[in-house]
């Protein structure tokens, strides 16, 4: 039998290479973004604004993704700011993707900017898989416009390591073999799922390198972390350990947030903000013939801390009111109503499709009310668009009726829902699966 080998895809700069891609293929025009000191930002909220990608000129000034646009500006006087483009972003991880499928059936879209392609036995076709990651590199830069990082290795793992080792515009391989060399002198917060809450946990057990996490004791280390430990011992020994399975089923959840204009500081502001959100949410679980089960709320104080606060509904649901009224219980229970809060956000999952509930918060009659209300409401915002229709508490303050809204690229099923960039890269800096 053929030896596995994996490819991990990593577009360069991904927000900013399609948007200048964009510019200078589809608009004609220049500098090159990818040129000069440039970063994808949202210009228009300067409280909100982070910088989403940065081109490698603006990194030898020091920007960094994440980071507020102002401390950016503050480093690189004359940095070029181009707005966020969802809809763009989209269709160009499509075309890549497509690209992808032509040459292996097995691919694996990990963000919207990333795919696992297997390779397996596919050396009679392409060659030796280094020089097919040579062509295919070439290929999407040739004709996408943009160009990407190829890690090759025998798992995912190791594959997507691989490719954080050196950038941009590379083909690298990290086979078992060479873990010693390349992967084990890095530091431990270089490992895949090592976020910023991991690492310095790890470093105050004298654990610095990737090195050093391979070698400590896999007792000890599930003893401090619990199983996250044993996980990431296998990780920092090469092996994926079948834990990085296969993408998440498309729309796996369903969830939106927004930050907020000004700091949430009442109960009534933070309702008007979860109704919103509801409203939305809601939907677009209707839209798809969708109920979930599992609702979350996530709230970002003032302080940058990350609360959120989960329960189980006694069914699952599309209601908007029910939604509503569930989340109102969430928010009381992880809230005092006084701390400021950034950000308010939710998420529904255990999904199901709507033809198996019975019973509900409401009873019977009322949730048949209620779905055939939010089904009539739907229909007329389809057709006179989502201002058509709001609820009485809209009436007064400045919280939209739809938070986020419906545009069409947002509903566009990618691995995970994703509602602003912004979210989108912050949640993965947390997570580890961005590094700076
Ligand atoms: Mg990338």
């Amino acid at each position: 039998m053929a030896e596995p080998v994996w490819f991990h895809i990593d577009v360069n700069s991904a927000f900013l290479s399609w948007t200048a891609a964009y510019r200078t293929l589809v608009e004609g025009r220049s500098p090159d973004l990818r040129d000069i000191p440039a970063v994808i930002a949202n210009d228009k909220n300067l409280r909100t604004s982070i910088v989403l990608a940065k081109s490698t000129p603006a990194k030898k000034y020091g920007v960094k993704t994440g980071e507020p646009l102002g401390m950016a500006r503050d480093k690189c006087p004359n940095l070029v700011v181009a707005e966020p483009d969802y809809a763009l972003y989209v269709a160009s991880s499509r075309r890549l993707m497509a690209l992808l499928r032509e040459v292996s059936p097995v691919v694996e879209q990990y963000s919207i900017d990333e795919a696992w392609v297997d390779m397996t036995g596919t050396t009679g076709l392409y060659g030796p898989p280094v020089l097919a990651a040579q062509h295919l590199k070439d290929r999407i830069s040739r004709t996408l416009g943009f160009t990407v990082n190829i890690g090759v290795s025998c798992n995912k793992l190791l594959a997507k390591m691989a490719g954080e080792l050196e950038k941009p515009d590379k083909v690298i391989t990290l086979f078992p073999q060479e873990l010693s060399r390349k992967l084990w002198p890095l530091p431990v917060g270089e490992l895949f799922m090592v976020g910023r809450a991991t690492t310095p946990k790890l470093q105050a057990m004298g654990i610095r390198t990737i090195g050093d996490l391979a070698k400590a004791d896999p007792a000890f280390l599930i003893r401090k972390l619990g199983k996250q430990g044993g996980v990431l011992w296998q990780f920092a020994n090469g092996k994926d350990a079948g834990v990085i399975s296969s993408a998440p089923a498309q729309n796996k959840g369903y969830s939106n947030a927004v930050t907020t204009p000004r700091d949430v500081t009442d109960f009534s502001y933070a309702d008007q903000v979860l109704l919103s959100l509801c409203e939305t949410v809601g939907t677009r679980l209707r839209r798809d013939e969708q109920a979930g089960s599992c609702l979350t709320i996530h709230l970002r104080t003032s302080a940058f801390e990350n609360w959120s606060h989960q329960r189980q509904l006694p069914n699952a649901t599309n209601v908007t009111q029910e939604l509503y009224a569930g989340a109102r219980e969430l928010l009381r229970a992880a809230w005092d109503g006084k701390t400021p809060l950034r950000q308010i956000g939710i998420q529904i999952t255990r999904l199901s499709d709507t033809s198996v509930r019975q019973a509900s918060l409401f009873d019977a009659a009322d949730y048949e009310k209620l779905s055939k209300l939010d089904k009539t409401v739907d229909a007329l915002r389809e057709k006179y668009g989502e201002q058509a229709l709001f609820r009485a508490a809209f009436l007064s303050g400045d919280t939209p009726n739809m938070a986020g809204g419906l545009s069409k690229h947002r509903r566009t099923g990618i691995t995970k829902p994703v509602d602003e960039p912004e979210q989108y890269v912050l949640a993965h800096l947390k997570e580890g699966k961005i590094k700076l």
